[in-house]
């Protein structure tokens, strides 16, 4: 079967027994009956397995390719559960360019659990390779990245992570699993912060987390249990039915972005734009190779800082708030949003400068989004002239 349809099947005819309900109902219980002593329905209590849980937990699996799934209460849960099945000493090679509560929860919270981590360029296969250390135990892939879009080679990482005996990880929250499959890649663990484009319609916080191999299963399933951070009956269905429409979603979110990308390439008001779809973006051929799509998410740079403020506060349509995925187009501004407690100079050395804007194009009309984007940066760019600003 086609993911298309995969997608738009989940839990179709799992409640056959019960009710044929073609929806798969939300099992809000916490506990349920045991038949007689030794026995059980395959449910005992709620943080172990939920029915609905269950069913999107069985879906994620499918669609990604992986042994085993797991639905957590947020995409950060998820992350803290996979660094669950590591110990004090173990060194992670990371990408540089990462988002700022992967880089928060690694350097405030795990440093203190004895966990260390080097941020490296992933996409120079010879300096990850160079950051390899006795006590390294794996490498944790985000790509594209937030919110520069660039692209890692997965098998590439894959390939050190073989030669050294380490797991890679991925986040897949950019792609989706409509996109790219990091596990067909011969990557190990794969998550994703649910809360964006598998959810979709930025009403559901959720983390998922996908396995290959059936020893790391296990060994995340016993964390899963045993950490707790799952996610409850009522997400998870409101999850699954995000993720009924996402190859929907995901098609029309990259006919935008393509519009939205070469529409600002073209602006007086902006100097870069970061696309990976666009075919002079430095990873378009590496993204080509290991994805079927480019997802939407675009970022660019405007001319002045002091262009920022206005921009936002003429944005129409495109909402200033902080997520990204979803149906309704949003604008981000890293700096002083997702990536505020990067410390300024790591921001600046990976290009997270203060003039930087991240676009999660929505699946409006194109036509609507386009007019939004130019009313904004028109009156940006005549609001930074009077400032004072450098507008060239
Ligand atoms: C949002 C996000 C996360 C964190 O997920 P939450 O659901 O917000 O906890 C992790 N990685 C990436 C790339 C994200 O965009």
């Amino acid at each position: 079967m086609h993911i298309e349809t995969r997608l738009v099947q989940i839990g179709v005819g799992a409640e056959d027994r019960n009710t044929g309900a073609v929806s798969f109902p939300i099992y809000q219980a916490t506990a349920y009956r045991h038949p007689t002593l030794g026995e059980s329905t395959g449910f005992d209590y709620t943080r172990t397995a939920n029915p609905t849980r269950s069913v999107l937990e069985a879906a994620i699996a499918e669609v990604e390719n992986g042994d085993a799934g797991f639905a957590c209460a947020s995409g950060m849960a998820a992350i803290q559960t996979i660094m669950a099945l590591f110990s004090q000493g173990d060194h992670f090679i990371v990408s540089l360019d990462l988002y700022g509560g992967t880089y928060r929860l690694f350097e405030q919270v795990l440093t203190r659990y004895g966990l260390s981590f080097s941020y490296v360029d992933l996409r120079d296969p010879a300096q990850a390779e160079a950051a390899v250390r006795p006590e390294t135990k794996a490498i944790l892939v985000e790509t594209p990245t937030n919110p520069l879009m660039q692209v890692t080679d997965i098998r590439a990482m894959v390939a050190i992570a073989k030669k050294y005996n380490l797991l890679t990880i991925v986040d897949n929250t950019f792609m989706s699993p409509y996109f790219q499959r990091p596990l067909d890649l011969g990557a190990d663990l794969v998550f994703h912060s649910a809360t964006k484009y598998l959810g979709g319609h930025n009403d559901v916080l959720a983390g998922l987390i996908v396995t290959k191999g059936r020893e790391l299963s296990e060994k995340v399933k016993y964390l899963h249990n045993s950490i707790g951070a799952v996610l409850g009956p009522q997400d998870s269905w409101l999850l699954i039915r995000g993720m009924k429409t996402l190859a929907l979603r995901m098609e029309r979110h990259q006919e935008n972005a393509f519009r939205v990308a070469r529409f600002l390439r073209e602006h007086p008001a902006v100097t870069d734009v970061f696309y990976p779809g666009l075919a002079d973006h430095p990873d378009h051929e590496v993204q080509k190779r290991q994805a079927s799509g480019f997802s939407g998410m675009v970022s660019f740079r405007v001319r002045d800082a002091k262009q920022v403020a206005p921009f936002l506060r003429h944005l129409r349509i495109i909402s200033f708030a902080e997520s990204l995925g979803g149906v309704e187009s949003l604008c981000t501004y890293p700096a002083t949003q997702t990536h505020a407690d990067i410390p300024a100079e790591i921001r600046e050395k990976v290009g997270v400068c203060d003039r930087l804007i991240r676009l999660s194009v929505g699946v409006e009309h194109g036509d609507d989004l386009i007019a939004d984007l130019r009313q904004a940066l028109d009156a940006s760019l005549e609001a930074s002239l009077e400032a004072g600003g450098c507008t060239r």
